[in-house]
């Protein structure tokens, strides 16, 4: 199957009617870096800076970050770097920062609002980003972002950040795009006024499913109800896509469902720039965009927006399969 895919790599991302897509990568290490490049990611899409924070005694410094983002960075040999600001809490928890036992963490005390909270914790990430920046185009990412008010007072804490650098004579891009993520139902309602605010919107599945509709993405005993192809979630894409569109500032989906072999249709009919994904995804994923056409795409979208049901949705899906060789 691999050694199959292998032509793959070099071949334009391209739909049988032109449409262009690119595949990135979602990482969390320098690693699965080397791993991405070998599966011809076209950038990394993701970088979930967690995992630097887990399985350790105290929280990272700003230098061990900054080599860990540079060294990522230049690896990339100019492809760009979506770098997402910490996102613990919910199921990632942290030895050395413990967190009240909570009911509901998924709803709690995780990701920008921990950065919001702890600026001393967010700008040494910011700080360590910011420098990276100036060896590759990297990019900041805000994590479970639900109003202007979280976009405004993170931007507020860059915006010191960057002074500060300024004032030391340290490089980095001053123009960095900020995009965040969008994942939790307020957010897609918002995507309108968040579209004019930030430089790009990426699209987390994962959680928005999860918020969508009221699953818990780890409890067991309701996975059989945790559907990605749900009517209500592919209204929630559609709604964030067009909004990013009339904005004029790029979308991509980041979450498990960008690397499902069935959801290529949708991100072609709505016209999304990148898909970012688990690294042997892309192949995979890529091998069928060169099957696909986005015009057959988008004539089945407007079937899949008729459908009540998820049933229907992946009946579809699964009879629109394109036959590969
Ligand atoms: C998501 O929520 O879809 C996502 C990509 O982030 P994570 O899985 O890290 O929560
Ligand atoms: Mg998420």
């Amino acid at each position: 199957e691999k050694q199959k895919l292998a032509h793959v790599v070099n071949l334009p991302s391209m739909s049988t009617d032109g449409k262009t897509i690119t595949f990135s990568a979602n990482i969390s290490s320098i690693k699965e870096m080397d791993i991405a490049l070998a599966c011809g990611a076209q950038g990394v899409g993701l970088f979930r800076t967690e995992f630097l924070y887990m399985d350790r005694k105290y929280f990272p410094q700003e230098e061990e970050q900054f080599e860990i983002y540079r060294t990522v960075a230049e690896k990339m040999q100019g492809a760009p770097l979506v770098v997402r600001t910490l996102d613990i809490g919910g199921d990632k928890q942290l030895d050395y920062f413990q967190l009240a036992e909570e009911n509901n963490p998924f709803l709690g005390y995780r990701a920008i609002r921990i950065s919001l909270a702890r600026p001393d914790l967010f700008k040494t990430q910011l700080r360590a980003i910011l420098r990276a920046s100036f060896f590759g185009p990297v990019k900041i990412m805000y994590p479970l972002i639900t109003s202007l008010e979280e976009v405004r007072a993170a931007n507020r804490i860059l915006d010191e950040v960057k002074q500060e650098l300024m004032e030391q004579q340290i490089p980095f891009d001053t123009s960095i795009p900020v995009g965040v993520m969008i994942e939790v139902p307020a957010a897609v309602m918002l995507a309108d006024f968040l579209a004019e605010e930030v430089d790009f919107f990426s699209i987390g599945t994962n959680d928005l499913l999860q918020f969508t509709l009221a699953v818990d993405r780890m409890n067991e005993q309701i996975a059989h109800l945790y559907e990605p192809f749900h009517p209500a979630l592919l209204r929630m894409i559609k709604i964030t896509v067009e909004a990013a569109k009339r904005a004029n500032i790029p979308v991509s989906v980041c979450g498990e469902l960008a690397g499902h072999p069935w959801a290529l249709p949708i991100w072609l009919a709505l016209d999304v720039d990148s898909l970012s994904m688990s690294a042997h995804s892309i192949l995979p994923v890529k091998n069928r965009l060169l099957y696909t056409s986005q015009q057959e795409s988008k004539a089945i979208m407007e079937q899949m927006l008729a459908c009540r049901t998820s049933e229907e949705i992946k009946a579809i899906l699964s009879s629109f399969q394109v036959v590969i060789d």
